[in-house]
């Protein structure tokens, strides 16, 4: 059997057309399957929408609040019954024929298929630029090259269980999956326009999930504050040397602009130093609380 989570924020519009069509796909190809949606807190009807047609083939959590696409795919892995989990967006930009595909892949032995972008859809100049910018930093973190990745992918049980054994809060699916290892499959699909409703990241949103992705993959740049600290100080000794020379010689007059300029670059480097480090004190005291990652108000198969 294969499951296929479906993570849900405010979709009332796509719920049912997302059923239907993934449904259908499945059933013509006589692949046992279920779909689970996670509805993420949504604020419209779609978890009236994931009811209504829930039943023995169709399973949906309800979170109590929105915790995120990221938590959301980990209570569908964790609810999935299958063999083998797909991820994919609940707005069809993900094509679900590419599902069939990448089953094939997996009976042939590949443990984790990868959807790989090929094209990006509709975005503007800034939005690729950033984005690019985002995915080179976590190809170099991880060591796997992610600028085509994404959430669309297919998961072994048995990746899925190794997924489950981490205990990392702010874990960050799209990298994970691919750092864990295994053997992977690729299969190659274009972004479709979102066929309804709008896309939940707002321009800052995604700043955030950036930033937040980047550092829970690496410490680079707390290691780059080290870097220019070093730099700082090799630019410290020779103006020193200088100003300890036009002394000696008598000319030592002036020299405030240098004193100025120091005092300004030296004070917004220890600055920028302290908020990085606070950033990761921060996420290890988020760790430590040890909080759920998300919590369940109610289950289709509950009722
Ligand atoms: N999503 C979610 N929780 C959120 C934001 C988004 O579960 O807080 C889901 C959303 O319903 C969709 C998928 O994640 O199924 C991708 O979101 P969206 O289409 O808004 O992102 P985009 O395609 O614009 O990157
Ligand atoms: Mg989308």
């Amino acid at each position: 059997m294969i499951s296929v989570i479906i993570p849900a924020y405010n979709e009332e519009q796509m719920i049912l057309k997302t059923a239907q069509v993934i449904g259908e796909l499945l059933e013509d190809e006589e692949i046992e399957y279920e779909l689970i949606f996670v509805d993420d807190g949504s604020n419209d009807r779609t978890w009236e929408c994931i009811c209504s047609i829930a039943g023995d083939k169709v399973k949906g959590i309800r979170f109590s609040r929105n915790f995120g696409k990221e938590a959301a795919i980990s209570a569908g892995l964790c609810e999935a019954k299958g063999e083998c989990e797909v991820v994919i967006d609940c707005d069809l930009q993900h094509p679900p024929e590419k599902i069939l595909e990448m089953y094939e892949l997996w009976k042939q032995g590949y443990e984790v298929v990868e959807g790989v972008k090929i094209s990006r859809g509709k975005e503007s100049r800034g939005h690729r630029f950033a984005s690019d910018c985002f995915y080179k930093l976590i190809s170099s973190a991880t060591g796997i090259d992610m600028s085509h990745a994404s959430d669309f992918k297919l998961l072994d049980h048995k990746v899925v269980d190794v997924l489950g054994t981490f205990k990392e809060k702010d874990a960050f699916f799209l990298a994970l999956s691919s750092w864990v290892g295994f053997r992977t499959g690729k299969v190659t699909y274009n972004v479709h326009q979102r066929e309804a409703g709008i896309s939940k990241w707002s321009r800052w949103a995604l700043i955030k999930y950036a930033i937040s992705n980047i550092t829970s993959f690496t410490t680079l740049p707390m290691q780059i504050v080290t870097f220019l600290g070093g730099i700082m100080l090799i630019i410290a000794i020779t103006l020193s040397g200088i100003a300890f020379y036009q002394k000696l010689v008598g000319i030592a007059l002036g020299g405030f602009t240098t004193v100025i300029i120091l005092i300004c670059f030296i004070g917004s480097i220890m600055m920028v130093s302290m908020g990085i480090m606070g950033y990761y004190v921060a996420k290890i005291f988020d760790e430590v609380k040890n909080r759920p990652k998300y919590i369940i108000g109610a289950k289709t198969n509950d009722e």
